[in-house]
């Protein structure tokens, strides 16, 4: 994958607009790596930023989290930002748990909401989290 470290994105369908902001807010940042993302969240985020040309996988729950969790068994994933629905119950629950299980299980950094996604960014980025942040 171009040599470039790779980032998930994943965002339940009452999280994907606050996704998309985050995204197009990290940018510049999120350019620096490559990036995978379920189907409908990455067809929402290369609507809102084509430059960063997010690759798709297969939508959540037809198999994208699994996706993403056998690229993290296989070492492809720098770190994951799923931002969780906690209040809408999911059909897919299990895919979303062994995701995150895998995530645990390979020590790989999960971000589940924006605060923590703006942490992982910028240490990851060089930055602290207020100027990674646009509102800091
Ligand atoms: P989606 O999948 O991006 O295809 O909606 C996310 C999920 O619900 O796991």
């Amino acid at each position: 994958m171009g040599g470039k470290r790779c980032v998930a994105l994943v965002a339940h369908d009452q999280k994907k607009d606050d996704l998309v902001d985050f995204v197009t807010d990290h940018r510049e940042q999120l350019s620096r790596f490559e990036l995978v993302a379920t189907g409908t969240t990455g067809g929402r985020v290369n609507e809102a930023c084509p430059e960063l040309s997010v690759r798709r996988l297969k939508s959540g729950p037809l198999g994208g989290d699994q996706q993403i969790g056998a690229m993290i068994a296989n070492g492809e994933i720098e770190f994951v930002i799923f931002f969780v629905d906690p209040l809408t119950p999911m059909p897919h629950d299990v895919d979303v748990k062994a995701l995150m299980r895998l995530a645990i299980v390979y020590d790989i950094a999960l971000a589940l909401n924006r605060s923590t996604a703006l942490f992982l960014l910028a240490s990851l980025t060089g930055g602290t989290a207020q100027e990674v942040s646009i509102d800091g």
